[in-house]
């Protein structure tokens, strides 16, 4: 019977009705699939480090007699330790955002938003002597998230500095881009001069967990789930993320947003 093809999902609204809505099963099986997949690398992410930590502990306890190599395992305890943390909050964060609409959207400024971003890089662009500049347009403004939209926009810098050599130059760009189907959009880029990524690498690299260089990720502390965060904090805002880059010469990841309708005027 042509209902039992149907898997079908529930959604109480807010005025206490309920949303019914018939879905055909090989996509609800398909995102069950994806959900399964994504358990499965985040148990195994996850366990890594908690096996380091362990076993790490262990060598603390034995080392007990050399003060050096006690102070060396504690290092490596603090640094497993907060990459756990960062994998927890990521992962909290994903399951929260799920391509969702933000419920918090306001008129934001994107000018504030990108000094946002860029002020929790400061510290570790200073210290790379990695320039970060703002160009473009000013003025712009979108409705959104500020909270979201920072994070998107900050992990974008982080990558930027991240897989670039130091005395990189990394730049943020605004522009307003006319589009007569969808309404005037804004578009913001982060350039690198960096390392740069294979056309292979780039159709992957929004996967969940995916990394390039698995080696080299994990020694900057990457988790491989920054990129799949933007991608759905800018999905949820009705945009999209673009690359564009080449292996040794540098990365360009664009967002491009709906721009805030004008404000109305208030009589
Ligand atoms: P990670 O936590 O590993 O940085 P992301 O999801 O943010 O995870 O990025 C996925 C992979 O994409 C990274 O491991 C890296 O190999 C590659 N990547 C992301 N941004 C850049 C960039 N600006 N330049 C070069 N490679 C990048």
């Amino acid at each position: 019977r042509a209902e039992q093809q149907l898997a079908v999902r529930v959604l109480r609204l807010e005025d206490g009705n309920v949303l019914v809505i018939a879905d055909d099963r090989s996509a609800a099986l398909r995102v069950q699939a994806s959900a399964r997949d994504f358990m499965a690398n985040a148990t195994h992410e996850l366990k890594t480090p908690v096996g380091a930590i362990t076993l790490l502990g262990e060598a603390v306890e034995q080392a007990a007699d050399d003060p050096d190599a006690v102070v060396r395992f504690s290092r490596k305890i603090q640094a497993e330790s907060s990459r756990l943390s960062l994998l927890v909050a990521q992962i909290v964060q994903l399951s929260r955002l799920q391509g969702q609409a933000p419920a918090n959207a306001e008129r934001l400024e994107v000018d504030e938003v990108i000094g946002s971003a860029l002020d929790r890089s400061r510290q570790l662009a200073e210290a790379r002597r990695i320039s970060l500049t703002l160009g473009g347009v000013r003025g712009l403004v979108v409705r959104g998230s500020r909270e979201q939209l920072v994070t998107a926009l900050a992990n974008l810098v982080h990558n930027a500095i991240t897989y670039s050599d130091d005395k990189a130059r990394v730049v943020v760009t605004t522009r307003p881009v006319e589009d007569a189907e969808r309404g005037d959009r804004i578009a913001i880029a982060v350039s690198d001069n960096g390392i740069g990524i294979s056309a292979e690498d780039t159709r992957r690299i929004f996967e969940r967990f995916y990394r390039v260089d698995y080696a080299r990720s994990r020694q900057t502390g990457g988790t491989g789930l920054g990129l799949s965060i933007v991608a759905e904090i800018v999905e949820g805002h009705g945009g999209e993320v673009a690359v564009w880059s080449k292996l040794g010469s540098g990365s360009t990841f664009t967002i491009t947003l709906p721009a805030a309708p004008a404000e109305e005027e208030v009589a």
